[in-house]
């Protein structure tokens, strides 16, 4: 049966905006030593936008063409990025005219998509065949990167022939909560699919030193089993339907209000107004209920 402290710090919990699914997570989180972050969506808002747009030199006329084809795409893919790219494709042009004749969608990866005879590819550096500095160079490229911007390339036929850079903001409280972790000596792991040099950017600026990029969300889980291993007793905070492996392995998963319902479902705790300072809060309250307790 369930304490009277346990049940009144579940209430209390949910005064505040944090939902726990059952009082044995409360009691553990008193004793957590690390925290993983999703980055897209968790620390950050999730709604990146596109800041720009570059097409290669020669392609200057295929500009307009180029971008509907790239919408006609990414209007099947709920990447928060695709969904970047359509709404300012669409802001811009109203109709977009192509009908695909397939396409796949490469988790991690991007979107891969066939018509009239061409094979089009969007998404990272990694996913793509031909030579990205057709269309960006090097020190534009890690310019951008370096400002938290992650860049999405697009492919015709083995030809790098467009990419977009797009911003994502860091959510107002990311930082105070890390730096409420900190102080409590648990540690912050950033964990993205992105690239390091935007790794590293979203993480310096919310104060998190250890960081995992590039990482594909089928390894999510793993690098989750990690983390246990070395640190001990492990959350994960998150809020996509990649991340729901993640948030099963780890001790304690916990899902942002706003988040996706496979992540809502798996999670233990839900932060109601994706307010990340909520958890050293609930950290406090679990520190507290367990001295009532014992
Ligand atoms: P994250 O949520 O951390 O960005 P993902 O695993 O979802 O990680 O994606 C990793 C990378 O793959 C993205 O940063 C992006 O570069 C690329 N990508 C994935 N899906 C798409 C898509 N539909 N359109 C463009 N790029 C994509
Ligand atoms: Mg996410």
């Amino acid at each position: 049966s369930i304490m009277p402290a346990t049940l009144s710090a579940i209430s209390n919990g949910a005064r505040k905006g944090i939902l726990f699914k059952g009082g044995s997570h409360l009691e553990s989180l008193g004793n957590l030593r690390a925290i993983a972050f999703d980055k897209t969506g968790t620390l950050t808002q999730g709604k990146p936008e596109v800041s720009q747009y570059l097409v290669k030199p020669d392609l200057e006329d295929e500009k307009q063409k180029i971008l509907q084809i790239v919408a006609a795409i990414e209007k099947h893919s709920n990447h928060p990025l695709a969904q970047a790219i359509v709404r300012f494709v669409t802001t811009k042009n109203q109709n977009v005219p192509f009908e695909l004749d397939s396409i796949e969608d490469v988790s991690g990866w991007g979107v891969k998509a066939f018509l009239n005879g061409e094979t089009w590819k969007i998404g990272k550096r990694s996913f793509m065949d031909g030579n990205i500095e057709e269309v960006i160079d090097e020190k534009q490229r890690s310019f951008l990167e370096e400002q938290g911007n992650t860049i999405v390339y697009i492919e015709k036929d083995q030809q790098v022939v467009a990419a977009f850079a797009l911003k994502d903001i860091v959510r107002e409280e990311s930082k105070q909560a890390i730096t409420n972790l900190q102080a409590l000596g648990i540690e912050p792991i950033m964990l993205t699919g992105d690239n390091a040099n935007t790794a590293k950017a979203i993480a310096s600026e919310v104060g998190i030193i250890h960081y995992i990029y590039e990482c594909l969300p089928e390894n999510k889980a793993n690098e989750i089993r990690a983390i246990k291993e070395k640190y001990g007793l492990t959350a994960m905070v998150g809020d996509g339907i990649n991340d729901a492996p993640a948030l099963a392995t780890a001790d304690i998963g916990m899902a942002m209000g706003e988040g996706t319902d496979a992540a809502l479902e798996t999670a233990d705790v839900v932060l109601m107004k994706n307010d990340l300072t909520k958890i050293s809060q609930a950290i406090h309250l679990s520190k507290r209920m367990n001295r009532i307790i014992k």
